[in-house]
């Protein structure tokens, strides 16, 4: 039996995950919870999966869930970031699911790395933030990190699992990391002006949290998603070729010398990774839809354009800089990304900040949490200036 932590366990990724553990009783069950406010949903979970162990963001949001769950003594109720990471690093779960989104889930991902857990990373701010010191640390706990955000989960399937972080021993001559595009992929850079926080929520092809949403439409998430690549497979910006595939059914390729390249295809359903992390080396049903190659007829592939969406260069620029800019880098993009989600600021100007609090940002070594997190306020308090000024 493989006993879970689920950090995030009432968003897309957590819920999906959950959807996974409900199929197979026999294999797995639940140790721990954690959500940040939400007392009803949280409470509903407990009851369903029973963990030993459930932590909220905030106190008052325990206290709400302890009167929720009075008939149920046995359930524990913590609260804050030492609760979170009292969870991820407590000895009677073997895995951790890091799925808390955005700068909220370093200390709680980085806690179960050191504890030495099998991770399955979703938090990808979290090793963008963090990149060498969180690879420093699975290192020396000798934790498993298996990355279930799709591409990267994708990009580990194509590789032999010797070589996950040894590419030229593999024989790899690049990465292929696919991108949807996002809902906006053939609007104008007029267009882009004037969309709506419900436009950019609503993706093609995933149901995701709302983070992850805008950052799909800006392709900062495909920036993410380069840096936390090069950190996983110990590769850098030039051995990845983003290519945009509006079908999002290939979720990456791995290139080789030998000219072959293998792919890893599948209804973009987030269980598919999840049950592949869950179950490694093993495969199990995670009640995704097969493939219908003939449904779907044709795949189409375009390059993207870093000019409508600067986020992807932005973000590249932020990891060859290295040091504290990428922490820079995800602050300003989760600062600039809830102001527009307040109808605060426009879409086009989430960029614009972002870029403005990188060139102010004097990079430091990023040698402990400390300089990291000093960086990160920073750079917060720079994008609310900034967005301040632009406010509409
Ligand atoms: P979501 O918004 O649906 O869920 C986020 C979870 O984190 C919730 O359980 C929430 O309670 C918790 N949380 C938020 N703020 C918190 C805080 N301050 N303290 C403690 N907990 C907090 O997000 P999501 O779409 O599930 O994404 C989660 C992570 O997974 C993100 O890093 C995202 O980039 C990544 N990811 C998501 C998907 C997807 O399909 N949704 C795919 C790949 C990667
Ligand atoms: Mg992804």
């Amino acid at each position: 039996m493989r006993k879970l932590t689920i950090l995030g366990a009432t968003g897309s990724v957590g819920l999906n995950t959950l959807d996974v553990v409900r199929r197979h009783p026999e294999r797995f069950s639940v140790h721990a919870l954690t959500a940040c406010t939400r007392v009803a949903e949280m409470a509903t979970l407990c009851r369903e999966f029973a963990p030993a162990l459930v932590v909220m963001a905030d106190e008052p949001a325990a206290a709400r869930l302890r009167l929720e769950l009075a008939d149920l003594p046995a359930i524990q109720v913590l609260s804050g970031q030492d609760g979170l990471c009292q969870a991820a690093e407590d000895t009677a779960a073997c895995t951790v699911v890091a799925a808390i989104v955005g700068a909220a889930g370093l200390l709680p991902t980085l806690a179960a790395v050191r504890a030495g857990k099998r991770v399955l990373l979703a938090n990808k701010e979290a090793l963008v933030m963090s990149g060498q010191l969180f690879m420093d640390a699975v290192t020396a706990s000798g934790a498993e990190l298996l990355p279930i955000d799709s591409e990267h989960n994708a990009i580990f399937q194509c590789l032999p699992p010797t070589h996950v972080r040894n590419l030229d021993g593999a024989g790899v001559r690049r990465i292929l990391l696919t991108a949807s595009g996002g809902p906006f992929r053939s609007y104008t850079a007029e267009q882009l002006k004037t969309v709506t926080p419900a436009q950019a929520c609503a993706h093609p092809n995933w149901s995701m949290g709302q983070k992850i949403s805008v950052d799909s439409a800006t392709l900062m998430n495909k920036g993410l998603e380069l840096i936390e690549a090069c950190w996983l497979f110990d590769t850098t910006p030039g051995c990845v070729e983003v290519h945009v595939h509006p079908e999002s059914i290939i979720h990456s390729m791995v290139e080789y010398l030998d000219g072959s390249v293998l792919a890893q295809l599948g209804s973009p359903d987030m269980r598919t990774p999840i049950a592949n992390g869950l179950a490694w080396p093993e495969r199990i049903d995670a009640g995704v839809a097969p493939l219908d190659l003939f449904a779907l007829g044709r795949f189409h592939f375009e390059r993207p354009d870093v000019q409508r969406f600067p986020c992807l260069r932005l973000a590249a620029e932020a990891f060859e800089a290295g040091g504290t800019a990428p922490a820079a880098l995800n602050a300003a993009n989760e600062e600039a990304v809830a102001a527009f989600l307040a109808g605060r600021l426009c879409f086009a100007d989430i960029p614009v900040v972002i870029e403005r609090v990188l060139a102010a940002t004097e990079v430091q070594p990023a040698t402990d949490l400390d300089v990291i997190f000093a960086c990160d306020r920073q750079a917060r308090a720079g994008a609310r200036e900034l967005i301040a000024q632009r406010a509409i």
